[in-house]
């Protein structure tokens, strides 16, 4: 279910998300095509990123069109020894620009082929094979910016996004179209780099079959729901706050929530609970219930728990309650820790931190999983979890205030006042 609901963000925010074969990446050098037809070299600031064609690929040799490494564009071996390497990975690309100008007539790419071609090009001090080329005019235009490039890529990467004869039903738009061979798209989750591979899980391989072939997923709904994944886990550029627009780290699980009817409201109530601001809680607080008003609403928030295993993604829970029911628990969450002399109200790290000497060490993913089923769903916390605060008080010889918010919203999860 949460694979559709990736797909449809995607469709209703395909404004803001990169176009099919491009991604946000970062660059080390500009390449302009002079008025004389030649190249001129200006070196990109470092960090610097556009949103440019990408495709993942393996040991073998895959150009990418235009915006690919100087390997590939301009035949620059890593060593001496790679030179019959690059010299391959140079064919390719030229191979596929050409095909790029056949169908779009674009001149631009008509003028970078013809200088490419004459090879008279002088690589700059400091180029790296490693480094990825932009083109771009005198006045700033770039190639893979043009719709009818944009288009040609796509229709390139479909073509080549599988080498199955067979149609299969993707499972998720359930078309019948080539499925991908693998999910290409990366993410980050906590300090990995992770691919969501669902058929990682053994209880499916018992059907022989391997990779995604479980799930057949066609190259758009790949695409799609990898756009949406990727945009919902972005952090916010000023370090100083805590996870995302979209996303929050407690421990080493992430959440990812978005609203199906794109509600910032919602949204922010969920930063509270990794970073509580007391005076936006305090309002919380103090607003009056309103179940009856809002039971009509139909909105829902999607919410995704996952965590990295060795470079997959582990899709922990998935949930789509009514935004209504999400607000009055949260609210019930920070009612439930309120006891006399708190300083501020708890999040659900220290929660889950306070059973521990520890926490930053000790802390389990099921104990932020218990914590967090608690203020968004209102499930019990289980003994597990009173049973680790009653020892760790024990230990340390006495409680603080953050054992006792602890202790009190363990008790009223059990409905237990
Ligand atoms: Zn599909």
């Amino acid at each position: 279910m949460y694979m559709r609901r990736l797909v449809e963000f995607a469709e209703q925010h395909a404004n803001d998300l990169p176009p099919v074969g491009y991604a946000r990446r970062s660059y080390q050098w500009f390449v302009v095509i002079t008025h004389d037809d030649r190249f001129e070299f200006i070196q990109a600031d470092r960090g610097e990123q556009r949103v440019i064609p990408n495709r993942s690929r393996a040991s073998g040799v895959s150009p990418i069109l235009l915006t690919d490494k100087a390997e590939y564009v301009f035949k620059l071996p890593k060593n001496p020894a790679n030179a019959k390497r690059a010299a391959e990975c140079h064919l390719a690309y030229m191979k596929l620009l050409k095909e790029c100008c056949e169908a779009t007539r674009n001149e631009l790419v008509q003028k970078i082929v013809q200088i490419l071609e004459r090879q008279d090009w002088q690589i700059p001090d400091g180029m790296k094979s490693t480094d990825v080329i932009l083109f771009r005019t005198e006045a700033g235009d770039f190639p893979h910016e043009d719709n009818k490039v944009k288009k040609f890529w796509e229709d390139f990467l479909i073509k080549n996004s599988s080498k199955e004869e067979n149609d299969s039903v993707c499972f998720i738009c359930g078309r019948s179209a080539p499925a991908v061979k693998r999910h290409t798209i990366e993410f980050s989750v906590g300090k990995e780099r992770t691919k969501l591979i669902s058929a990682n899980e053994s209880a499916y391989l018992s059907y022989g079959l391997e990779n995604s072939e479980i799930a057949p997923t066609c190259f758009e709904c790949e695409q799609k729901y990898g756009q949406a994944l990727s945009y919902l886990l972005r952090k916010y550029a000023n370090k100083k706050q805590h996870g995302g627009p979209h996303m929050m780290e407690i421990g080493n699980v992430t959440y990812v929530y978005w609203a199906r009817q794109n509600d910032p409201e919602t949204t922010s109530m969920f930063t509270f609970l990794s970073d509580p601001d007391p005076v936006a809680v305090r309002r919380i607080l103090s607003s009056p219930f309103k179940r009856a008003e809002n039971h009509g609403s139909l909105d829902r928030i999607c919410i995704l728990a996952l965590s990295a295993n060795k470079a997959r993604m582990v899709v922990r829970d998935y949930a789509e309650p009514p935004v209504w029911k999400v607000k009055n628990q949260i609210r019930q969450f920070f009612d439930a820790q309120q006891i006399v002399g708190a300083p501020k109200p708890a999040s659900i790290y220290l929660l889950a931190a306070c059973m521990y000497r520890d926490g930053r060490k000790e802390m389990q993913k099921e104990d932020v999983q218990d914590w967090m089923n608690w203020a968004l769903y209102g499930k019990r916390l289980s003994e597990r979890i009173v049973a680790k605060i009653v020892r760790r008080i024990q230990a340390r010889g006495g409680m603080t205030w953050i054992h006792a918010a602890a202790i009190r919203s363990w008790l009223i999860s059990q409905n237990k006042e």
